[in-house]
């Protein structure tokens, strides 16, 4: 089976799964499982020597070039490049611990932005957010407190380019990074 078939199963698969249903507030109240797949599942239209050139400098944006600078490449997509991150490592459960925690990229620490996850089934934002009719939310506003969804380990790269990246970074920047 090519690469490119199998990436067209796996999106009809993906079609018919059931996801599901939440409320803005259940949303909120989402964690991370610390399943890891979006640290070592980053996907970018960048080739690895492009990545290079950005961390060597061609990236203006630091918080955007730390980020960069952590992917290794782990070989070519339909659709680009597959990544993981090297800071990326498993507890002696076989839980995702980030190693650079503390100082984590914003578009780490902002994952998911709000928004739900459609890249991971394993991930615990594949969900879909309706309100009380029944209509879809797109983006989930903060709760009337301030709070919002607890920031993950990771971030979801793989339904974005790298260019789509560098702006939510950009947007992420006055976020807990
Ligand atoms: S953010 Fe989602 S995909 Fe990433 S480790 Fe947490 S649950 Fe898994
Ligand atoms: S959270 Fe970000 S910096 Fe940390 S391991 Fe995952 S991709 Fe790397």
């Amino acid at each position: 089976m090519t690469e490119r078939f199998a990436a067209l199963v796996g999106r009809v698969a993906a079609q018919l799964v059931v996801i599901p249903v939440v409320s803005p507030e259940q949303y909120r109240a989402i964690t991370c499982n610390r399943c890891g797949v979006c640290c070592e599942d980053i996907r970018g239209t960048e080739e690895p020597d492009r990545v290079a050139a950005l961390v060597a400098g061609a990236e203006p944006n630091e918080d955007r070039r730390r980020f960069l600078s952590g992917l290794e490449p782990v070989g070519p997509t339909a659709g680009g490049w597959r990544y993981r991150c090297r800071h990326f490592g498993r507890d002696a459960e076989g839980l995702g611990v980030c190693g650079v925690w503390a100082t984590r990229p914003s578009v780490c620490s902002g994952f998911p932005y709000n928004r739900v996850v459609r890249t991971w089934r394993e991930c615990t934002w594949y969900v879909q957010v309706r309100d009380a009719e029944g209509r879809v939310i797109e983006v989930v506003d903060a709760a009337a407190d301030g709070s919002g969804p607890a920031p993950p380990v990771a971030a979801d790269l793989a339904v974005l380019t790298m260019g789509e990246l560098a702006e939510l970074n950009q947007a992420n920047q006055g976020g807990d990074a």
